[in-house]
C-alpha cells in the first residue's frame, strides 16, 4: 500500500480528496500522516521522506503550517472549534500512534461519546485553505473520523470538494464510510487499509516483552487490529479477574444444579449470593459490569465453539482455554441459545440502570437452569 501511494506521488498522481478507511488500530492516520509528509518533503527519495529536512521535522512534530486537523470535539470552555486542542491531539498522536475515539475521549476528559465535528468547522477548514500555502508544497487538511461531522458540515465539505482550492490534499480517515454521504464518497478516492497480518502484530508485542505464547494468543484475539491487541495486553489484570468471575459463577450453578449433595449445594448457593452483592457492587460500576458482561458472552461462545474440535476457530488466552477444557461439555445446542441471551438480557438491564444486585443474582437462577439442562 506504502509503495503504491509512494509511487503515485512520484508519478504526480495526487487525488484532490483520498479516504482512508479500515478497521481501528490498523495505523491509517498514521499512514495519511506519512502520505502528507512525503508529498512535501523535497528531498524525497523513492523510499521515503528525507526525515531531516525542516519540512520533515515540522511534519514529524505535527507543526507544519500547510498541515491542518479536524477531529471530533466536544464544545466546552476552552472553545468550540479543533484550534483549541490542538495540543492534546497533538500529543495522542506523538505519544501514543494508535488510539481510537474513546482514547480520544478520554484525551479530552470527557465521559460522554457525544463529541462531533461542528458546523462552525466548516468555516475554520475554509479559512485555512484560503490561505497561500507556506511552501512550494501541498496544503493538507486531514479529516480524522469524518463520520462525526453534522450534516449542515458535511454539505459543506462537500462544496469544498467538488471545487477544491489549489495546491490542496484532503485525507479523509475513517473507521465507518458507510455513514458518509454517498455524495461525499463519490468525490474521494478510496484506499482501504487491510487488516494486519497475526504474526506482525505478534512479532510488535514479543518486542514489548511479551513472552511468545501470550503474544500469539493475543495476535490471535486482536484479529489484525494493533491497537486491540495493545489494550488486550494492557487488560491481562481486569482479565484474570473477569475470568475468575465467570468461574465462580458457573462452578457453583453447576453445584446448586447439577450435584445431589445438599450441604454442597447450599454452600454454592450462598456463594452464588455473596458473588451477586460483589458484582453488584457500586465501587465496580456499570461499565465494568457490562464488561464482564460481554466477556461471559464471548467466553460463553468461545467454549460452545471448542466443542467441535477445531482450535483454529478457539480465540482464547491460555488461563481461558485451561477452565474450558472441562467446561466446554457444559455450553451445547440444548443451552447455548439461553444463556447467550440470559447474559445479553443482564448487560441490557444494567445498561438502563436496572437493581444491579436484583439482575446478577436473576442471572445465577438462570444459569442453574440452564447449565443442568441435558446435552442431547
Ligand atoms: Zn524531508
Amino acid at each position: 500500500m506504502k509503495q503504491q501511494l509512494r509511487q503515485s506521488i512520484r508519478e504526480g498522481r495526487i487525488p484532490h480528496a483520498q479516504l482512508f478507511t479500515g478497521i481501528s488500530g490498523i495505523g491509517k492516520l498514521q499512514l495519511a500522516l506519512a502520505y502528507a509528509q512525503y508529498l512535501n518533503c523535497p528531498h524525497r527519495t523513492d523510499e521515503d521522506s528525507c526525515g531531516q529536512c525542516p519540512t520533515c521535522l515540522q511534519f514529524e512534530h505535527l507543526q507544519h503550517p500547510d498541515l491542518h486537523f479536524v477531529f471530533p470535539i466536544v464544545k466546552t470552555d476552552a472553545g468550540d472549534t479543533c484550534d483549541a486542542f490542538l495540543e492534546p491531539w497533538r500529543e495522542i498522536i506523538l505519544n501514543n500512534h494508535y488510539f481510537d475515539l474513546d482514547d480520544w475521549h478520554s484525551a479530552l476528559g470527557v465521559e460522554t461519546k457525544q463529541s462531533m465535528i461542528y458546523e462552525k468547522e466548516s468555516g475554520e477548514i475554509l479559512r485555512k485553505l484560503s490561505l497561500k500555502s507556506y511552501g512550494d508544497g501541498y496544503k493538507v487538511m486531514i479529516i480524522w473520523q469524518p463520520e462525526k461531522m453534522n450534516i449542515a458540515t458535511a454539505n459543506k465539505l462537500l462544496k469544498l470538494l467538488e471545487e477544491p482550492p489549489a495546491q490542496t490534499v484532503f485525507l479523509l480517515v475513517s473507521e465507518h464510510p458507510e455513514q458518509l454521504l454517498s455524495t461525499i464518497l463519490s468525490r474521494v478516492q478510496t484506499i482501504r487499509i487491510p487488516r494486519l497480518e497475526t504474526d506482525i502484530i505478534a512479532q510488535a508485542l514479543q518486542q514489548k516483552v511479551i513472552d511468545a505464547t501470550k503474544a500469539t494468543d493475543i495476535a490471535r484475539i486482536a484479529n489484525g487490529s494493533y491497537l486491540a491487541a495493545l489494550k488486550k495486553a494492557d487488560e491481562t489484570e481486569e482479565n484474570q479477574k473477569e475470568l475468575s468471575d465467570f468461574i465462580a459463577l458457573f462452578r457453583d450453578a453447576y453445584t446448586v444444579g447439577v450435584l445431589k449433595d445438599p450441604q454442597k449445594k447450599f454452600d454454592s448457593l450462598k456463594r452464588l449470593k455473596e458473588w451477586s452483592m460483589s458484582m453488584a457492587d457500586a465501587k465496580v460500576g456499570r461499565e465494568k459490569q457490562k464488561h464482564f458482561l460481554q466477556y461471559a458472552q464471548q467466553q460463553v461462545r468461545e467454549n460452545y465453539i471448542r466443542n467441535m474440535a477445531q482450535p483454529e476457530l478457539n480465540y482464547q488466552l491460555e488461563a481461558e482455554r485451561e477452565f474450558s477444557t472441562k467446561f466446554a461439555p457444559f455450553i451445547h445446542n440444548e443451552n447455548v441459545e439461553a444463556i447467550m441471551n440470559q447474559l445479553d438480557l443482564a448487560e441490557r438491564q444494567i445498561e438502563q440502570n436496572g437493581n444491579a444486585k436484583m439482575i446478577f443474582f436473576d442471572l445465577c437462577l438462570q444459569m442453574i437452569v440452564l447449565i443442568k439442562k441435558p446435552r442431547i
